[in-house]
């Protein structure tokens, strides 16, 4: 028998495979780039409600999406959870990701904020929103000189900005956002302006960006919405005090709105679990989920008609809502050769 010849584990391999109603209703292999705790209620939850439990491979959305490329046909992932649009984008080119119909999900996330749909459904649905913006030095900066995206490539702001590396995918989908928004032709020159006003050769994250205003050592950084909300909630005294120093503003509140990005989730490829795999996607849009999916890393939800209420978002943003750009994430995906082309003529490392 073929079983013997691969012992105990192929043998319960064999089984498992045997019984695919067993397998399929009972795991769910998730694949996750979210680390955040509250993330552990939420799959605790899944899990009461639905008896399916979630077996969790941490990774970041890198790593995610070269491990699905390698394992192929043999992987054992069911639901990918990314945090950014340009990866979620690029594991749909790559064909990582099962298209999927969901009336639930098309009725809960708008159209902005889901891959472009096809006969075959749609691959990804984005979860939860953060800005990207710009904080600046309250005693050096007047906000008027920053409250734009365009200028940070005026030369106003010479010797200024510091920005994390152009081609991390944060800073790529605000560069697709920018390219939609502007065309091809004002984003180049738009990246060529930026790349003459920074202070220095981008290095770190974007907390590293903020800290450095407060070093100093720069007068403007750039920054995702939820790395400010930890630094607003932190108790430490010298994110107190650096918080007091900088300001923040949300970009183009009066033309076309500040660029948001999202994290989100897929069906893989080669699920097995493909029911509960949708099942855990319309779950994260249900309103619980939201709530602690949106924050768990301070980020604001994309199911309509669900509110988050923390104070840090609210304080951020002055209070109310901001306006944020229309257009949609896939569109940012879909220019990101263009974006890759244009660093490499500006030079923005
Ligand atoms: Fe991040």
């Amino acid at each position: 028998m073929i079983k013997k010849a691969f012992g105990i584990a192929g043998a319960l391999v064999l089984l498992s495979a045997s019984c695919p109603a067993m397998a399929q209703e009972r795991v769910l292999n998730l694949y996750s780039a979210r680390h955040y705790s509250t993330d552990e209620a939420l799959y605790a939850n899944f899990t009461k409600a639905t008896g399916i439990k979630i077996n969790r491979v941490d990774a970041d959305d890198a790593g995610i999406l070269a491990r699905l490329k390698a394992e192929g046909a043999a992987s054992p992932a069911d639901v990918i959870l990314l945090v950014d649009a340009v990866r979620l984008h690029k594991g749909e080119a790559d064909g990582l990701f099962k298209p999927i119909k969901s009336q639930a999900l098309e009725a809960a996330i708008p159209a902005q904020y889901r891959a472009r749909p096809t006969a075959e459904g749609t691959t990804w649905f984005g979860f939860s929103t953060r800005a990207r913006v710009v904080l600046y030095d309250k005693i050096k900066v007047k906000r008027e000189d920053v409250d734009t995206y365009e200028e940070l490539a005026d030369p106003k702001n010479k010797g200024r900005i510091c920005i994390r590396s152009g081609s991390h995918p944060y800073n790529l989908s605000l560069f697709g956002a920018v390219t939609e928004h502007l065309g091809e032709q004002k984003a180049e020159a738009w990246l060529k302006g930026v790349v003459a006003n920074l202070a220095r050769d981008p290095k770190g994250g974007d907390t590293d960006q903020i800290k450095a205003v407060g070093a100093g050592e720069c007068q403007v950084a750039v920054s995702n919405t939820y790395y400010i909300a930890r630094l607003l909630r932190s108790n430490n005294p010298e994110d107190k005090a650096l918080m007091e120093r900088v300001g923040v503003v949300f970009p183009n509140q009066a033309t076309w709105g500040t660029h948001v990005n999202i994290a989100g989730g897929a069906v893989a490829k080669n699920a097995k679990n493909t029911a509960a795999a949708v099942r855990f996607l319309e779950y994260l849009a249900s309103s619980e989920a939201q709530n602690h999916f949106a924050n768990g890393n301070n980020e604001w939800p994309t199911a309509r008609g669900v509110k988050v209420s923390n104070p840090a978002l609210q304080g951020m943003s002055g209070g109310g809502d901001f306006k944020a750009e229309t257009i949609p994430l896939a569109a940012i995906g879909a220019n990101q050769v263009k974006v890759q082309q244009m660093l490499d003529r500006v030079g923005f490392k």
